[in-house]
């Protein structure tokens, strides 16, 4: 009996731990429940704030062709700078010799050699090397820095080859592609504006960067010349150019984002002198700077912008490129983690710390196709050391970086089509393609539609030269700029054309180098 009552009480206990048990099954099932609610809130309120609508990006390229017409009718007319590049003319395949690039503005520098053959022979061989950017020279001084990129070029150039050859009394020529925004006073001279993408070397500010590195190249006792200081949009048109006479556009989606595109000397002529025998000048426009209050920003470009290094600048660049775009989803995921407990009850310690949420990574989350979502806990782990994820919370952040990498290409989009807009390439001239004589016409929109002189194109087809490895790897990206694109430009898309040019920046500087060469070979 005694035993029987014992065993009783112990059946008891036992139903009452089971239900004990059972009640913190379900209320852990509740709570995530309601996480997932409070967090899926979140993502909608975000994702409305984000949105893109056809009739929103319509009122963004407006504005865009209205921002370039402002900048190149003042000085600080816009906060696009539309800055005059001095470059008139564009390589045309006819290029012979051996030239070098330079290539500073990225993740890496390069260098770079190329033998070029003219019509026929074209590149007939090219090397390039490349190197990281050791990070203490982004935050150091203006002479370690070019010090750095003269020592690489000078080593470089001691270990050439006997298959590239200089002409004979030719000097080595050099692009410098610098991709910050300067202000040039010629084609081979410009003093920094200031820097962008994380770069801080303060006096390099207001100094001629061409003039520091030939100084640089100078102490290491050797002699070159810089033909040619570019950015990589300027890059990326001439090595599009090179091969196609259509590019009039070149977009850079990488680090940071930039265009550049063939404008009217005309236009530019009270800021650069005299208008050059092409009627022509690429103006690079510094787009990362463009700003409209059209632009859907949300608390997340707030909270950026104000803990960057560069605030109230570069806004449309802190919405579109990769140096920024992984720190956009992780300001998210930081609302959801103290605002629905997503990750668990304390927030991740490096959740909280800026740029831990690298693009790629984004883009790899973005693009995970299974379906339970194993990439995105890969890397919330290997990132964050985040376990035991749901798959509903593992959806949530798919949703995040999708809503934050369409509002990004879509806003590229209409970019791109205001700058075709502004030169008349947007299909919606009267006669729908663009009109072929050789005078310089007002267009339609109250002067903000221009029109180039069209004898260098061929059947009214434009092309946008594309660079920069967002666009390049991050394929949801790509298709959601390229989708964009013709939706707003319905029938007129047909004219145009958006190829991926890659690595063109490097070469196109070489190539800007051979045609505003020094000493041009005749013959080789
Ligand atoms: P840079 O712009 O620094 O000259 P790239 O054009 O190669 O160099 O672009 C590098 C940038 O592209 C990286 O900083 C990153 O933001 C982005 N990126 C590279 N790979 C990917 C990827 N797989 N998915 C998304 N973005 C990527
Ligand atoms: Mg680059």
């Amino acid at each position: 009996m005694a035993q029987s009552k014992a065993m009783t009480g112990v059946y008891i206990a036992c139903a009452a731990t089971a239900c004990a048990v059972a009640a913190v099954v379900v209320a852990n099932r509740m709570k995530a429940r309601s996480q997932k609610t409070t967090a899926r809130k979140i993502l909608l309120e975000f994702q409305e704030a984000c949105d893109t609508p056809l009739s929103r990006l319509r009122q963004v390229v407006d504005a865009m062709a209205v921002e370039m017409h402002a900048g190149l009718v003042s000085e600080g007319g816009s906060k696009l700078k539309m800055l005059p590049t001095f470059v008139d003319r564009l390589p045309d395949g006819n290029e012979k010799g051996l030239y070098y690039a330079v290539d500073l503005g990225g993740t890496n520098f390069r260098v770079l050699r190329v033998q070029l053959g003219g019509l026929e022979g074209r590149v007939i061989k090219q090397e390039y090397e490349e190197v990281a950017i050791p990070p203490e020279l982004m935050l150091g001084t203006s002479q370690e820095l070019f010090d750095f990129i003269a020592a690489e070029l000078v080593s470089f150039v001691a270990r050439e080859g006997d298959d590239f050859r200089l002409h004979e009394g030719q000097s080595r020529e050099i692009g410098f592609t610098f991709s910050f925004p300067v202000k040039q006073t010629a084609v081979n001279s410009g003093t920094l504006i200031h820097w962008t993408k994380g770069f801080k070397v303060n006096d390099a500010v207001g100094q001629d960067v061409v003039a520091a590195l030939q100084r640089g190249i100078e102490r290491r006792g050797h002699k070159m010349r810089i033909a040619a200081l570019v950015n990589d949009t300027v890059g990326t048109l001439a090595g599009g150019r090179y091969w196609n006479n259509d590019v009039m556009i070149a977009v850079i989606l990488g680090t940071g984002t930039n265009a550049c595109y063939v404008e009217r000397a005309e236009n530019v002529s009270k800021f650069t002198g005299e208008i050059p025998e092409s009627g022509q000048m690429v103006i690079n426009m510094e787009w990362g700077n463009f700003w409209s209050s059209h632009l859907p920003r949300t608390f997340v470009d707030e909270l950026l912008d104000n803990e960057s290094l560069n605030p109230g600048e570069y806004g449309f660049e802190k919405m579109i490129s990769g140096m920024y775009l992984g720190d956009c989803v992780r300001r998210v995921l930081v609302k959801m983690a103290q605002e629905a407990g997503i990750f668990g009850t304390n927030v991740p310690h490096k959740l909280l710390e800026a740029f831990s949420l690298r693009t790629p990574d984004m883009s790899k989350m973005h693009h995970d196709d299974s379906s339970d979502l194993k990439v995105v806990a890969e890397v919330l782990k290997r990132v964050y050391g985040i376990q035991n994820t749901t798959v509903g919370i593992r959806k949530i952040v798919v949703e995040v970086c999708d809503t934050l990498c369409q509002r990004g290409a879509r806003l590229a989009a209409a970019g791109i089509v205001g700058i075709l807009k502004k030169i008349g390439r947007d299909g919606s001239t009267a006669n729908g393609s663009v009109r072929r004589n050789n005078m310089f016409e007002q267009g339609d929109m109250n002067g903000y539609h221009d029109e180039l002189p069209v004898n260098y194109t061929s059947d009214g087809r434009t092309v946008v030269a594309m660079d920069g490895g967002l666009y390049e790897h991050y394929i949801e990206f790509r298709n959601y700029m390229q989708e964009a694109v013709v939706d707003l430009l319905g029938e007129g898309s047909k004219n145009v054309f958006i190829e991926l040019s890659k690595d063109g920046s490097g070469i196109g500087a070489a190539l800007l180098a051979a045609s505003h060469a020094e000493h041009v070979p005749s013959t080789f």
